[in-house]
């Protein structure tokens, strides 16, 4: 069963329609990237899962239920964004358990997470410190570790790594794909960058002024391109 059904769905501001129809079933466990060029909807899309914007039209559904009328915290979801929104006066551990204590868990139960969440990003020996005193991809890890602590049924990226420099860039992707290997959480993650794309998704999905062009595995992107467009987005020689 699908994990995340979208159907019919679209979006509008205003007069202005960004998202068309669009219709696609994430698989349960799959790591799904939605990739695209700047302002074709991707960000709205990502939004509309999470409930942080409303749906105008079609039926969104995660894991067996209509999600449409849900606030975010009902959906099951955990959302890592660009720019890591963690507390600057917060140390590390209180970063990754905010959510659950404001869910008022019991304390042993934060602490096993924490533990948990922290053992897999290799940020034990950090958990004391502030944001401020961490470099750009252990502040990326506290926001995985964030969502993590949630145990959601699914994971939401949006363009995670565009803030750090190339070299770790390459580096998160290993790690970020290697995490989804471990935890087999659905994962949808936007990017914008085709070689990220290519290189961490079990399925593309490509996107193009807010319509669907394609969605396939990379290797039937690269080898059976729908159109010109996902041809020369994805870079292959059709
Ligand atoms: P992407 O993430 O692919 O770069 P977005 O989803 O951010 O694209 O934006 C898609 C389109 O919707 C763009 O034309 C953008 O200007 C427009 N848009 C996004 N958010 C809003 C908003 N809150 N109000 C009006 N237009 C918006
Ligand atoms: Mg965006």
């Amino acid at each position: 069963m699908a994990r995340v059904v979208i159907d019919n769905v679209s979006k509008q501001y205003g007069g202005l329609q960004v998202l068309h129809n669009l219709s696609v079933e994430i698989e349960d466990g799959k790591f799904v990237v939605l990739v695209g060029p700047s302002g074709c909807g991707k960000s709205t899309l990502l939004r509309m899962i999470a409930g942080l914007e409303t749906i105008s039209g079609g039926e969104m559904n995660i894991d067996g239920r209509v999600v449409n009328d849900l606030a975010p915290r009902e959906r099951d979801i955990a959302m890592v964004f660009q720019n890591y929104a963690l507390y600057p006066h917060m140390t590390v551990a209180d970063n990754m358990s905010f959510a659950l204590r404001l869910m008022r868990r019991d304390k042993e139960e934060i602490g096993k997470r924490i533990d948990h969440a922290s053992g897999i990003l290799a940020l034990t020996p950090y958990l004391a410190r502030k944001p401020a005193a961490l470099s750009g991809g252990q502040r990326q890890r506290v926001a995985m570790g964030r969502a993590i602590v949630r145990d959601p049924k699914v994971f939401l990226f949006d363009e995670p790594l565009s803030n750090l420099d190339a070299k770790l860039r390459v580096q998160m992707r290993a790690e970020i794909r290697d995490l989804h290997d471990r935890l087999k959480t659905t994962t949808i993650y936007v990017t914008h960058d085709q070689t990220e794309a290519m290189t961490m998704a079990d399925q593309i999905v490509v996107l193009n002024q807010g319509r669907i062009e394609q969605v396939g595995t990379p290797l039937e992107l690269y080898k059976s391109p729908a159109n010109l467009f996902v041809a020369g987005f994805i870079g292959s020689p059709a």
